[in-house]
């Protein structure tokens, strides 16, 4: 078995990410196992502050390391609320707020212009200085609802209108989805798929 550092502290996405790489021989540490000084996420896209943690967990541990980073980006507004989505409506902010920030800032805004989609990366390098880091990611579009539905998933989920749901499923927001359903759709399903793949051609 083969040891690997997660640079997250999400419990949930870390047994998620665990269960997947079991079948590689892979096995998780989360980075609270050493004495993490917080990174500053200094970069100005996803991709980069995902390396950015990844390298930090890797130096203090001396493993391999995969970091995650995600969030929603909205075309219409350049993008944000993209890296500070945990945090839009301010450093203390609960995602209520950060939702009824996203609804303010996009009134008056109509049809194409309500576009959106989530964005996860992954990443993974072998050693700090890796230049060659395996790079996943899953993108899941859709546009921003008018109004707040469901109290399924977390974040941004109750006014996420995915596209291209068919049948009962169609009109639901990501928060009226089950989890499975979800999963099977999402940006973060994606980009677990992407690495999955990433890492079968790895292994040759
Ligand atoms: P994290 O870094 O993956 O925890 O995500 C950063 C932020 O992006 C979260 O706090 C949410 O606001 C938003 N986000 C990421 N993924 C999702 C999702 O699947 N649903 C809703 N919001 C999300």
């Amino acid at each position: 078995m083969q040891e690997w550092v997660i640079a997250s502290g999400n419990a949930g996405k870390i047994r998620e990410i665990n269960a997947l790489l079991a079948s590689y021989q892979i096995t998780l540490r989360p980075q609270s196992e050493w004495q993490m000084v917080a990174v500053e996420e200094t970069g100005l896209t996803f991709v980069e502050n995902a390396l950015l943690k990844a390298r930090a967990a890797s130096r203090i541990s001396g493993l391999p390391a995969l970091a995650d980073d995600s969030g929603l980006v909205v075309p219409a507004l350049k993008g944000a609320p993209g890296l500070y989505s945990a945090r839009y409506a301010g450093d203390q902010a609960t995602d209520s707020d950060n939702v009824e920030k996203l609804l303010q800032d996009m009134r008056g805004l109509e049809g194409p212009q309500r576009k959106a989609w989530f964005l996860c990366l992954l990443v993974v390098i072998q050693h700090p200085e890796d230049p060659a880091p395996l790079i996943a990611e899953g993108r899941w579009p859709g546009q921003i609802a008018l109004a707040p539905r469901g109290s399924e998933g977390f974040g941004y989920d109750p006014v996420f209108l995915p596209d291209g749901l068919t049948g009962e499923l169609a009109g639901l927001s990501a928060a009226e989805l089950r989890p499975e359903q979800k999963n099977a759709l999402s940006h973060r399903g994606q980009a677990l798929q992407a690495l999955q793949n990433d890492l079968l051609a790895a292994r040759g």
